[in-house]
This record gives structure tokens, C-alpha cells and sequence, in this order.
């Protein structure tokens, strides 16, 4: 068998296109654009790669998108009280904020995520959206998972009643995709194994699924062997690797061994990464609805 190739750029530019109508009709109620206020801290490479991709991606569909850079000897306290200082609107109106991960060791990350206002907490890492997803009634899902589930229910991969094996359990994959699939509604009612570092066997669970779903940060994790025949499987992770003298993107699955086996696998870069961004963008459009109605 041959994978069918689970293509997130394309089903991101279709959301994209969709989001931009979206956007266009904000825009002629509200008479302004919606706005994404984003805090980049240090010069890590991957992290200014990302929100440049994030910013040029909120520009094709009409979104303001603002970068606050910060230096990485920024204390947490002036980080808490940046992003504060943001929610209260001193850099004007911020319909959507997000602090980018990773943040140097010594700042503490859930002090200056606590400090997002729930209601413009884009990223959906604020505990009150944390719980109000946990409890079924979501409003801004973390993007990543938010990106997956969208990815299944557009290729069709039924998600009731099947096995879904998600192999990481972060606060920002993991965890709330297990929530996601589990829940009731389109892209839910699976039956979910969270499977970590910890787990024991995990070959002999990630052979049990219908839908498999790698998000750990480990190049090749996941071999032919691992994988059920036929099975859907979504490579979260991102992995950056020195090949052959070259450095390149890869993901947890062992791409063209696993495609061999699996009946659907999305690829790494271009799979799951640009829906991550879509999704961003449906939460920031959101909360600019929210606040133009409240
Ligand atoms: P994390 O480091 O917070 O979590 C990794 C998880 O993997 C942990 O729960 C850990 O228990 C588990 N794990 C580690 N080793 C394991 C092993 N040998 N077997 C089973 N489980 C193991 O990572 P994260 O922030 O969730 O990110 C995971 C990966 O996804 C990274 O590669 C990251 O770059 C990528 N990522 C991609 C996107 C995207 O848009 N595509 C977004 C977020 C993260």
C-alpha cells in the first residue's frame, strides 16, 4: 500500500481563502482589521521562523498581525507585565495575543501565559480555555491539535468509534488533541490512548490504531513495524537534521518506510505546520468577533 498523501498546504490555503471572505466582512462592520499582537523573545532561529510565517500568513487574509521583540534577557516579570500591559491595550487594540515558545529557562513560561487575557488568548494555553475544553465547550483551541482534527475530518478519516493513539502528552499537542477526539461532534467520539515517555510497549499500542498521531520531537520514532496496515497517521513532529551534509526538516515518522504501510500519512514539512498557522488565524478572527459583539 501506498499512503494517501495528507497535503496541509493545500487544505490551509483553502482555509485560508475562506478566512480572507471571513476577514473582509469583519472589516466592513467593524471598520478596522481584526489585530494578532505576537512577543517574540530572543533570536532564536526556528521561533523567528515561525512567527514570520505566522505574520506573512495573517497578512494574506487581511489580518494585522504586530511583532513585539523582546531581548532573551528579558526577567519574567517584565515579560508578565508586557503582555498585561498588551491585554490592557496600551500598544492599541490586540484582538488576539500570543507569547512564542519556547521562552528562555529562566523566564517562567506559565507565569507569562497565565498573563494572556483568557479572551484573547489565541493560542488557547490560558488554564481557563484549558478547562473549558476539558469540560466539552471549547472557545479558542490550541492551534496544533485544533490543525490535526480539521486534517481528519477533511480527508474523511472517520474518527468514531476507532482507536486514535496520540504518542506525546504536551499541554500544547498532546493533551488537548486527546481531549479533541474524545469529545463528542465532527473529528471526535474516537476512543483515545495517550501514550509518553513512560509508556511501556509503545509498539504494541501504536499497532492498535486506526489513527495514529506522533508529536514527541524524535526523528524516525515511529518504524513500518509500529504502524497497523491501512492505518491514518499524522506526523506532528518537527525536527530539524543534518543529512548527508545538509540540514533538513523531518518529522517523528519514518516517512517512506511508514507510507509503504499506512493508508494516509501526512508529511513533515507541509503537513500538519501550516494548518497550526490556519488555525491561528480562525482563533484570531474569533476572538475579534467576540470583542466587536461584547
Ligand atoms: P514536548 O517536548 O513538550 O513533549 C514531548 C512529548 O513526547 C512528551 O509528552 C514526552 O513524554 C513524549 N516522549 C518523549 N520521548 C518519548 C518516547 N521515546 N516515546 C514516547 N513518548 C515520548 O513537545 P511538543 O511541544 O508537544 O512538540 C512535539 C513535537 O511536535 C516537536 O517536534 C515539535 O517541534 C512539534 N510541534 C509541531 C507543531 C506543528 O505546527 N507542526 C506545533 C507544535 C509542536
Amino acid at each position: 500500500m501506498t499512503a494517501r498523501r495528507l497535503d496541509g498546504r493545500k487544505l490551509a490555503s483553502r482555509i485560508e481563502s475562506d478566512l480572507a471572505g471571513r476577514v473582509a466582512r469583519f472589516v466592513a462592520t467593524a471598520g478596522r482589521p481584526p489585530r494578532l499582537m505576537v512577543v517574540l523573545v530572543g533570536e532564536e532561529a526556528a521561533s523567528g521562523s515561525y512567527v514570520k510565517s505566522k505574520a506573512a500568513a495573517a497578512g494574506r487574509v487581511g489580518i494585522t498581525a504586530d511583532v513585539i521583540a523582546v531581548p532573551a534577557t528579558v526577567t519574567t516579570t517584565e515579560l508578565v507585565n508586557l503582555v498585561a500591559a498588551i491585554g490592557r491595550g496600551e500598544r492599541g487594540p490586540a484582538d488576539g495575543i500570543l507569547v512564542q515558545l519556547p521562552l528562555p529557562d529562566h523566564v517562567d513560561a506559565i507565569a507569562v501565559l497565565d498573563a494572556v487575557p483568557p479572551d484573547r488568548d489565541v493560542d488557547g494555553f490560558h488554564p481557563e480555555n484549558a478547562g473549558l475544553l476539558s469540560q466539552g465547550r471549547p472557545r479558542f483551541i490550541p492551534c496544533t491539535a485544533a490543525g490535526v482534527q480539521r486534517m481528519l475530518i477533511d480527508a474523511g478519516v472517520e474518527t468514531a468509534g476507532r482507536h486514535a493513539v496520540i504518542v506525546g502528552r504536551s499541554d500544547i499537542v498532546g493533551k488537548p488533541l486527546a481531549l479533541l477526539l474524545a469529545g463528542r461532534g465532527a473529528g471526535g467520539n474516537a476512543t483515545v490512548t495517550l501514550c509518553h515517555s513512560r509508556t511501556a510497549d509503545l509498539g504494541g499500542l501504536t499497532r492498535q490504531a486506526d489513527i495514529l498521531i506522533a508529536a514527541v520531537g524524535k526523528p524516525g520514532l515511529i518504524s513500518a513495524d509500529m504502524v497497523k496496515p491501512g492505518a491514518a497517521v499524522i506526523d506532528v513532529g518537527i525536527n530539524r537534521i543534518e543529512q548527508q551534509g545538509r540540514s533538513r526538516l523531518v518529522g517523528d515518522v519514518d516517512h517512506d518506510a511508514v507510507a509503504a504501510v499506512a493508508g494516509a500519512l501526512s508529511p513533515v514539512p507541509g503537513g500538519v505546520g501550516p494548518l497550526t498557522v490556519a488555525m491561528l488565524l480562525e482563533n484570531t478572527l474569533q476572538a475579534a468577533v467576540a470583542r466587536q459583539a461584547g
